[in-house]
């Protein structure tokens, strides 16, 4: 029988039902507008000055009187495809203009690579002469090149976003997937929470009923609409008792309260977690001898061509193929640590390659002597196997003297923020 099961759904032979054990808490903060993009050095763009942003249209060469308005708009919607080039031609726009905007660097090198979907606003003055061009570039800022008597001239024209600290919390019931859901947080974001975390636990096979997590994350809103979630800024995972923490730097990393780096020499697990079948279910039985984890590694049930990954970087030492272990990969990480990944689909290193952390040396397969799909993965310490979830590993860097010191603060305010959307929720179970 295959043990495979969607992202969303329940492990199969599961009685539990997804009851939710607490709805998401949410609570929006006002949260004082952080300086946005204009702040930035623009070495081709004069301060922002809003006013001057062309009218956006929706009616296509809507004819206009106002002697400050250009005399005629025209919307472009990119088409699947499209190139500015291509659009120049298409709309009869002059070719000389189009080498004119090619030539110009800076922001405006961002018109070589237009999506579907977006629009491109052309305005002419009465004569129908070229005068301007806007791009929206993301929700906060928008490219526009004029022409004046000296030529095309390009800037960024940005609005200030308001950005406001949402928070989200759930416990566990029956799995971790349903629970991000049941917190209202986006499939990216569980994705997320997983990652921040995925060097102290292992989702896949560690998660427990009655597990909680708390998530503060940034969300920015243009004249009160929504127009983005940002990153989760803090979170809190309490994994059967323990309580894990970490606080997002302004180097895009995640700090523990003490300043010390999440990632760590070592994942927990070589498959993410949202492609294992094994959810709540320690007693697993291995799928060849049918014991309970009487082997020495751990059994990880997916669907066959899961990805998996170096769990550390280091060497390839071995990548071969045995009757037993069927396709198989070891990497050595240093002189104390060695990984082993049996039973694979496919492998994608050779030996004596270089890998790093998290990059994909396989796939998840049903080769060798097994039943079913599934990686057999070993953490061997000086030549002993050892349970990758209870061995001492190294710990990881702490942030410099002067990072911690801007750590801090700000780490602190998101942490007391946090605890108190916890023990808001202790006292509502
Ligand atoms: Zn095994």
């Amino acid at each position: 029988m295959p043990v495979i099961n969607s992202l969303k759904s329940l492990p199969r032979g599961h009685k539990i039902a997804l009851a939710l054990l607490s709805t998401a808490m949410v609570m929006l903060i006002m949260m004082p507008t952080e300086p946005a993009v204009a702040s930035r050095v623009q070495p081709d763009a004069p301060p922002v000055q809003d006013e001057r942003q062309p009218l956006r249209l929706k009616v296509e060469d809507r004819p206009v009187v106002d002697d400050h308005l250009p005399a005629r708009e025209l919307v472009v919607k990119v088409s699947r495809g499209d190139t500015l080039s291509s659009i120049f031609s298409r709309q009869g726009l002059s070719s000389t203009l189009l080498h004119d905007i090619s030539q110009l660097g800076g922001h405006a090198k961002s018109l070589r690579k237009i999506h579907p979907g977006e629009h491109l606003t052309f305005s002419f003055d009465r004569k129908g002469r070229f005068v301007g061009l806007s791009y929206p570039l993301d929700a906060a800022r928008t490219l526009d090149i004029r022409q004046n008597s000296k030529g095309l001239h390009s800037r960024i024209i940005s609005v200030q976003l308001e950005h406001r600290t949402q928070y989200a919390q759930a416990s566990v019931n029956s799995n971790f997937w349903g629970a991000g859901v049941s917190a209202g947080l986006s499939p990216g974001q569980i994705m997320s929470l997983a990652g921040m975390f995925a060097w102290d636990l292992d989702f896949g096979l560690d998660i427990r009923a009655g597990d909680r997590f708390a998530v503060l994350y940034e969300q920015r809103y243009k004249d009160g609409i929504l127009v983005d979630t940002g990153h989760i800024l803090a979170a809190e995972f309490i994994n059967q008792g323990k309580v894990y923490r970490a606080v997002r730097h302004d180097d895009g990393n995640y700090y523990s309260p003490e300043g010390r780096a999440m990632r760590k020499s070592f994942l927990r697990a070589p498959v993410n977690f949202s492609h294992i079948s094994s959810n709540f279910n320690p007693r697993r039985l291995h799928p060849v001898t049918g014991q309970i984890k009487a082997h020495r590694g751990i059994d990880y049930a997916a669907r066959t061509g899961t990805p998996v990954v170096a769990a550390g970087s280091g060497v390839v030492v071995e990548s071969g193929y045995s009757q037993f272990n069927g396709n198989y990969v070891v990497i050595r990480h240093d002189r104390t640590y060695l990984t082993k990944y049996l039973h694979l689909h496919q492998r994608m290193v050779k030996k004596g390659e270089k890998v790093k952390q998290e990059q994909q040396i396989g796939t998840v397969g049903a080769t060798g002597r097994v039943t079913g799909p599934h990686l057999h993965y070993e953490f061997l310490v000086n030549g002993v196997h050892k349970d990758p979830k209870s061995v001492d590993l190294p710990q990881a860097a702490f942030l410099s003297r002067g990072e911690l010191a801007r750590f801090r603060p700000k780490a602190d305010k998101l942490l007391a923020q946090l605890n108190k959307v916890s023990e808001v929720m202790l006292a509502n179970n």
